[in-house]
């Protein structure tokens, strides 16, 4: 059934596949098979897990005969600089409503909003936010605009697609490679790449790879509700009877480590680790805390010794040069 999704309106950003790449020194000293899928590397505005989500958002945006975007997030957010990037790429206008938590200065992911051009919104919470949103766009349609307006994360029915067709892309590319899975482990916010995840591991009918989303921001109950609901609602998208239950979905949020978007010393000690062994570059708040918790289940035998692991990166680098006298307060 998975063939589904690629019948789906979608607007190519990007070169796919994404590489994956072996990372062999911290296989070694981890005592596991370890693979990190590079999201972070694609060609649209620094690249990041919101890219996948966005190709079938702007298909269906542009199906619609839409003309300008509209979505939600914080200071720090990648989706926003994502979705103003993508809508730039489309020939579309861009308005973001920006919400706390604030950052000083004009860096970062803020940085480059303003360099896309974006119409930047403020708003105190996501409520607020959210109706500002929806008045904003009843205020485009009456000058005769048409309005896309995008739920914060790219946490809709079509956006969870982008991770149902990169489960099918991940399988291929290890299966090439002769190995065979037993964990997929990221970062989960929004709960919409996780969603895409289980979702097109279902479709493909492989039961025994097990998805685990780290939390870097809510309780894992919490999450977990989200995912379920948008792994059901990309499955009736498509027209297939897959159904699961928040039981279902493996959250853990015992990895928080300071809240979003705080770094704390063990958060750099993460980032450290991995640059000095493979060269590879975490962001601080979403990436290195999903390798805190991937170091520390190996270490509490959750994820058992020579099991093939793969880590996605899922992006965030504007964030280091956001973050950076926080990172600095470590180094
Ligand atoms: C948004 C984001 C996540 C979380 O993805 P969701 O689909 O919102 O759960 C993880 N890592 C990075 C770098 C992100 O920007």
């Amino acid at each position: 059934m998975i063939w589904k999704i690629f019948a789906q309106p979608r607007y190519r950003l990007i070169t796919l596949p994404t590489p994956l790449e072996k990372l062999r020194n911290l296989s070694k000293e981890l005592n596991i098979d370890l693979y990190v899928k590079r999201d972070d590397v694609m060609e649209l505005a620094l690249g990041g897990n919101k890219v996948r989500k966005l190709e079938f958002i702007l298909g269906d945006a542009l199906t619609k005969g839409c003309d300008v975007l509209i979505t939600r997030g914080s200071f720090y957010s990648n989706h926003v600089r994502l979705t103003a990037a993508a809508a730039r790429k489309a020939g579309l206008d861009v308005f973001l409503v920006l919400t706390p938590p604030k950052s000083h200065g004009l860096q970062g992911n803020v940085l480059l909003d303003e360099l896309l051009g974006a119409k930047i919104l403020h708003a105190e919470d996501r409520e607020e936010a959210d109706d500002l949103m929806r008045k904003l766009a009843e205020e485009l349609e009456k000058k005769g605009r048409r309005p896309y307006v995008i739920p914060g994360g790219g946490a809709s029915p079509v956006g969870v697609l982008g991770y149902a067709a990169a489960a099918l892309e991940i399988l291929q590319q290890l299966y090439a490679a002769n190995v065979k899975p037993k964990y997929i482990i990221h970062a989960t916010g929004s709960g919409a790449t996780q969603a895409g995840l289980v979702l097109g591991m279902k479709l493909l009918g492989v039961d025994d790879v097990e998805v685990v989303g780290i939390s870097i921001s809510e309780k894992a109950g919490e999450v977990k509700e989200r995912v379920a609901k948008l792994v059901n609602e990309g499955a009736r998208l498509l027209k297939t009877n897959v159904e699961v239950a928040p039981e279902d979905i493996v959250v853990l949020d015992s990895y928080l480590l300071g809240g979003y978007p705080e770094v704390t010393e063990d958060v750099v000690e993460v980032m450290k680790y991995v640059a000095r062994k493979e060269g590879l570059i975490l962001d601080p708040v979403y990436t290195a805390k999903a390798m805190y918790g991937l170091i520390d289940l190996v270490r509490n035998n959750y994820v058992k010794e020579n099991t093939a692991v793969v880590f996605i990166h899922t992006g965030g680098t504007p964030i280091l040069f956001q973050q950076n006298t926080l990172i600095e307060k470590y180094l």
